[in-house]
């Protein structure tokens, strides 16, 4: 392997631990729920994603909807949801103004990043291989959302 590129790699993976860490050891102003889980702070304010496969959400197939874990802002309804295959949570479409988006350049990758438009906490990514009218997909990590029943 190229050694330059090994090491920018290695150097990326580096600073974002580096930057994870710093995120969340400072008090984050943005913090509304004071029961969040350091995993859910890593996710939420460290630009963090949680491992594939392991949601419960993933599963969640009752009417009802999809709440912020921070803010509680509704983010999604059941409708929306589907099941991707990719092991996180997806949803065709969200709340309108639930979320802004920017561009997310890391690992080598271009993504759009969203995020609460409400607290400003990250979410996931979206794509545009998903189902329905206007082809979006939601990718969303679980221990983000609440699911509330109707
Ligand atoms: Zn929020």
């Amino acid at each position: 392997m190229n050694k330059r590129f090994f090491l920018k790699i290695f150097s990326t993976f580096f600073l974002s631990i580096l930057f994870t860490k710093r995120l969340i050891s400072v008090e984050n102003p943005n913090i509304i729920n004071p029961n969040l889980t350091d995993e859910q702070k890593r996710i939420m304010f460290g630009d963090g994603t949680e491992r594939a496969g392991t949601s419960p959400l993933n599963f969640e197939k009752r009417k009802g909807s999809y709440h912020c874990a921070n803010c509680n802002a509704k983010l999604f309804e059941s409708v929306s949801k589907f099941d991707s295959g990719t092991g996180w949570p997806s949803f065709n479409e969200a709340i309108p103004g639930a979320f802004k988006t920017k561009v997310d350049y890391s690992f080598g990758m271009k993504r759009i990043e969203y995020h609460c438009a409400k607290c400003g906490a990250h979410h996931g990514h979206v794509f545009n291989d998903g189902p329905g009218p206007n082809g979006k997909r939601y990718c969303n990590n679980g221990l983000c959302l609440i699911f509330i029943p109707d």
